[in-house]
């Protein structure tokens, strides 16, 4: 009598890859679910204008930029004034998070760039804060530089429109933070990651450390 090992062997394969296909759908399933469940933000609070995969011009190295959509500063000169209507573009949702939680995957992606619009106005912190808690738990090398026509000092660590639940967790979890308002008596096209010489490029995680605003030294300097 012979024994045929091979049905078995092509019974457990299947049963692997189909326990395998069930857990990737749940683990999925209970992601979104847990997006949906979510206090705030949940993909109806928040709008975006484009999401760049491999942008060079926002940071440093290759980074996955985020354009949220709503800003109330109206700066005269902003480059993209219809990104001041927090309607723009389209809905951020689960799926949108997804996309970028891959895109952030390759080695060759240094981090997230958050830009607008206005990424500090309350109604999109609510949002953002879920990635960023995100980000730093599941991939804590990546860097954050966030854009902000707020001042720190004045409006984000400071009782003001900006400040809402969120913001000291959103402001723990930047490494960067390019702030202030664009000024257009003060553009200056020789700088490097800003529109005019107002704005500064500020270490946000040695400023929370340290008490006291520490700028952004780039490393080929
Ligand atoms: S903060 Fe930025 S997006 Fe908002 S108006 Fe000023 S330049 Fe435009």
């Amino acid at each position: 009598m012979t024994v045929d090992v091979k049905e078995p062997v092509i019974y457990s394969g299947f049963f692997i890859t189909v326990s395998f296909v069930r857990s990737f759908c749940y683990n999925k399933e209970t992601e979104r679910k847990r997006y949906e469940s979510r206090s705030f933000g949940g993909g109806d609070t928040m709008n975006y204008g484009e999401l760049k995969k491999t942008d060079i011009a926002n940071g440093i190295g290759v980074r996955v930029t985020l354009f949220v959509s709503g800003c109330t500063h109206h700066c005269p000169g902003c480059f993209q004034p219809e990104t001041w209507d927090f309607a723009y573009g389209q809905k951020y949702t689960w799926e949108t998070e997804m996309e970028i939680i891959e895109a952030l995957k390759p080695g060759y992606v240094k981090g997230l760039t958050l830009l607008g619009g206005e990424p500090f106005e309350p109604a999109n912190q609510r949002e953002l804060v879920y990635l960023l808690r995100r980000i730093n738990n599941e991939m804590p090398k990546k860097t954050i530089w966030c854009y902000t026509g707020y001042t720190l000092e004045t409006d984000l660590l400071k009782e003001s429109r900006a400040r809402c639940a969120v913001t000291d967790e959103m402001l723990s979890r930047i490494d960067v933070l390019v702030d202030g308002e664009f000024v257009q008596a003060k553009k200056d096209i020789t700088l490097r990651f800003r529109g005019s010489s107002n704005q500064r490029i500020i270490d946000l995680k040695a400023t929370l450390a340290e008490g006291r605003t520490v700028l952004y030294k780039f490393p080929d300097e």
